[in-house]
């Protein structure tokens, strides 16, 4: 049997199909027939497979970590919340939802508090991924459209990648850009990013500016663009040439640091491609000054004619599955359902469909003001659904202890190991992805169906239920009183196109009498699905044509301002964060999948040699980052793909994952003023290295909590570990309190110990001074079956005995090592081609071949010298 669902992880929306075998497992194919990715798969997508299991999965509600029944749990949280509410206002309470949430969920919960318990205070985690892009089409179309799609990618002359390393981010999108680029090798593409990424592979040109310079050199295409420009052709017009005048190609190229040929040749490039598209995604949003940064780019567009036709266009990729539905349902603090907004007449039109007196009036808290709401006691309840805040936002640290003053936090979750779930005093368990039916939107505004395949396990339930149950409780019986999501579906749709002629871009009215079999089997279509367009809309601003009350489009004038932290004396260098190719989020799913942990399992910095040079750091060894928010630790890699005085952090990792691997810890709440999106792309950090003499590894039958002088991360096997002394008196207490035998080997230079419980091992420690090779799969193997034979447990001891290691995954697909890899290159395979017929590797979702690159090119190299 095969189901036809969607990817739950970014916002490129890849089609899925599952397939069930006779023996009940599941296989995973990307879908032939989706025009998101006709049939490609990321590795995440394609190792969704490997994310069904039970395992870390909360499956019965309850409070203060006791289970209960769905009546006690949702009795307690509707009394909780109506008694703060009675006492101090609908402002005291606040949900905080995700882009991981269905449509149906997410227009659930907004209606629940902005229509019927009369507040705004629904924000979402987009907010920390798109709302400047969301702000950028607003001022520019007088609507939040993306208008155009993916075929506009492969259909365009020149490609302009802006913040965006979609080789890793949004990998199906960039393998269609790669496949079209070598079919028509004319097509230029453009990267303009402060880091030498895997998307630079495939670019004609990449401009390494300065970090948060881009709005300088997209004023500068425009100052280049305005002598063409007819006179009064948009709103705004003369204000934005105005503000754009002084940034000459001179002046662009040194505030950007770049080399002014480099810059011409863009300019030249852009202005002389007759189809242009701009890809822009958080190097752009996450920014202070982001919202600014997306009319720039806008602009140029704009002044151009390169919007509203095949190949042309700005474009903003969402970073999660549902931002966009989350965009149309208004999930964000600032608007109001369906593109409405706070005036008068969407509050009473709002009031009427929904038959509710008590739409909000104004807009509520936006993410990090929510926060800092929290942490102050103005907002008493939060309600968090499907996100980790105690991770994902700036300032985590001071997000965790808001999380733990506040007098009622209740958590929706899948995962029983987020972060966030400690602080909850009543936890809702939600469905997964395989269990749970909806839609969802991505980048290209398409609707596409999530389809469940799977039966719910215990007591989980779908959002949209949780959260109707629990405004049932609340008094609101007949506005919640659905029983499918496709009830939730149709009336969404109604909404969007009630009173509606046009005036709002979001209208799926086309869809409100789909009945539930018409739902069920709805095909991926991109909104507006109108009477006059029932098979949606591919490409929007054809017309030229907004949705400003002119109907003329907006060009923004930008005044070019930098990050707000910049380096100093304390704090010398600019943090940049960002993604690597096999996690998502926070890793609470991905973090699961061994094979996910192949690739890259230890949070890393990257630093320029030079700066490594004057630090004394070493590449791969201990750095410790600080800023004046907080600190984390990584491993260092020292390379000329970072700019000088830049350094580089990936986000994923929370307190599961490693003992201080938050990013997020040392980011700034500094937000944009209009979007609210924080400034996560610029903090100002130092950097030294961290002399930790001993390290080793740690594999446990059980989990463990363990002492804070030991740094641990955690791995597909076990845990690595770092330590200052070599103090085991833990893992001796420990033994005592369990009643297991030690086994030990101890030199000066290293310490070894099993713990067994007769002939089971229970717990292996390996520290040294130096890097041990352990052979990984042969300790697993000790944890699998008794073990009573003494020479075997004398090869455990010693490290697992035996195999060699083969050192880091390169392609997750295939299992391809490094090792493997390096020895194919010596022995003659020198293009990712040769790679893949000798080993497999880079034949499936491509993402590694940007890799396969470098490794060919280091080593050919070395082999030079
Ligand atoms: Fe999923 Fe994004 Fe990969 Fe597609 S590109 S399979 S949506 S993670």
């Amino acid at each position: 049997m095969k189901t036809h669902t969607t990817c739950p992880y970014c916002g490129v929306g890849c089609g899925v199909v599952i397939s069930q075998t006779p023996q009940g497992t599941f296989s995973v194919e990307g879908d032939p027939a989706h025009p998101a990715n006709f049939g490609r798969l990321c590795v995440k997508g394609a190792a969704l497979g490997e994310t069904l299991g039970l395992e870390g999965r909360l499956l019965e509600p309850q409070i203060n970590a006791q289970p209960v029944s769905w009546d006690d749990a949702l009795d307690t949280a509707a009394q909780r919340l109506a008694a703060i509410i009675e006492e101090h206002g609908p402002g005291a309470v606040a949900f905080y939802a995700s882009g991981q949430l269905l449509t149906e969920d997410y227009y659930a919960a907004n209606k629940l508090m902005k229509g019927f318990i009369g507040s705004a205070n629904i924000d979402t985690n987009s907010r920390l991924c798109m709302s400047s892009a969301v702000v950028g089409y607003k001022r520019a179309f007088g609507a939040d459209v993306v208008p155009g799609n993916y075929e506009d990618i492969e259909r365009s002359d020149m490609v302009v990648l802006v913040g965006s390393n979609a080789a890793w981010a949004h990998p199906v999108l960039y393998q269609r850009l790669v496949a079209a680029k070598a079919q028509r090798p004319g097509m230029k593409v453009v990267v303009i990013d402060p880091r030498a990424t895997a998307t630079c592979h495939i670019a004609d040109l990449h401009l390494a500016l300065k970090p948060g310079t881009d709005a300088a050199l997209f004023n500068g295409l425009l100052n280049q663009l305005a002598a063409c420009l007819p006179h009064d052709t948009f709103d705004g017009q003369q204000q934005a040439l105005d503000a754009a005048k002084a940034w000459t190609l001179e002046e662009s190229a040194a505030f950007c640091e770049l080399n002014k040929e480099d810059v011409a040749r863009f300019y030249d490039g852009f202005i002389s491609a007759d189809r242009a598209v701009t890809l822009y995604t958080m190097g752009i949003n996450q920014s202070s000054s982001g919202s600014d940064k997306c009319n720039a780019i806008i602009n140029v567009h704009l002044a151009s004619g390169k919007y509203g036709r095949e190949g042309c266009g700005p474009f903003s990729l969402t970073g999660q599955p549902n931002a966009m539905g989350g965009r149309e349902v208004g999930g964000l603090a600032n608007q109001l359902a369906c593109h409405m907004g706070f005036t008068p007449e969407d509050i009473t039109r709002l009031g009427r469909f929904w038959g509710s007196e008590r739409i909000a009036q104004t807009p509520g808290l936006m993410a990090v003001e929510l926060f800092d709401a929290i942490y102050r006691g103005e907002v008493k309840a939060v309600w968090i659904m499907g996100t980790n805040p105690a991770v994902s936002l700036p300032d985590s640290d001071r997000v965790r202890e808001a999380l733990r003053r506040c007098p009622l936090v209740i958590v929706s979750e899948i995962s029983a190991n987020s972060d966030t779930l400690e602080f909850a005093h009543i936890r809702f368990p939600a469905q997964a992805w395989g269990e749970k039916n909806g839609t969802v939107t991505n980048s290209e505004r398409r609707i596409s169906r999530q389809r469940a395949f799977m039966s719910a396990p215990g007591e989980t339930r779908p959002d949209w239920w949780i959260i109707a149950r629990l405004a049932q409780r609340l008094g609101y019986v007949q506005a919640f009183n659905w029983q499918h999501p496709s009830e939730v579906f149709r009336e969404h749709a109604r909404l969007s196109g009630f009173e509606n002629e046009g005036e709002r871009a979001f209208d799926i009215s086309g869809l409100a009498s789909l009945t539930r079999e018409q739902w069920d089997a709805l095909q991926p279509v991109q909104w507006p699905v109108t009477k006059n367009a029932p098979q949606g809309t591919a490409r929007l601003l054809e017309t030229g044509r907004g949705w400003h009350p002119s109907g003329r489009l907006k060009l923004i004038p930008v005044t070019v301002n930098l990050a707000q932290a910049q380096p100093d004396a304390r704090y010398p260098l600019l943090l940049n964060t960002g993604r690597i190719r096999d996690q998502w989020h926070t890793m609470t799913r991905t973090g699961l999948v061994s094979r996910l942990m192949q690739h890259q399992s230890l949070p890393w910095v990257q630093i320029h040699p030079d700066d490594a040079a004057q630090l004394g750091v070493r590449d791969a060894s201990l750095v410790r980052l600080s800023s004046a928010q907080g600190w984390a630790l990584g491993y260092a890699r020292i390379t000329a793909d970072q700019r000088p005085g830049d350094v580089f952090m990936p986000m994923h990792w929370n307190n599961h994952f490693a003992s201080q691997g938050r990013v997020n810890a040392l980011v700034a709440s500094v937000v944009d003023p209009h979007s609210g999106q924080p400034e996560s792309k610029q903090t100002a950090v130092r950097l030294q290295p961290l002399h930790a003499r001993w390290r080793g590894a740690l594999y446990s039958r059980s989990t463990l909590t363990l002492p804070a002088s030991l740094m641990w991360w955690r791995q597909a096997a076990g845990l690595r570990l770092a330590a200052h002394t070599r103090d085991v008196t833990w893992l001796e207490t420990l033994a005592r309190q369990n009643h297991w035998q030690l086994q030990e080997a101890r030199g000066e230079t290293f310490i070894h110990l099993l713990a067994w419980q007769g002939a089971q091992l229970q717990l292996a420690l390996y520290l040294s001074l130096y890097d041990t090779e352990l052979d990984e799969p042969r300790i697993r193997e000790g944890f699998t079956e008794p073990v009573s034979d003494p020479a075997r447990r004398h090869q455990l001891l010693a490290g697992g005995g035996g195999q060699t290691p083969r050192g880091r995954t390169v392609c997750s697909c295939m299992g391809v090592s490094e090792t493997a890899i390096c020895e194919a290159i010596t022995q003659g395979c020198d293009t990712p081609a040769a790679l893949g017929k000798r080993l497999g590797c880079g034949t499936q979702c491509g993402s590694c071949v940007p890799e396969l690159r470098g490794l060919i090119a280091s080593s050919l190299a070395k082999t030079a010298n």
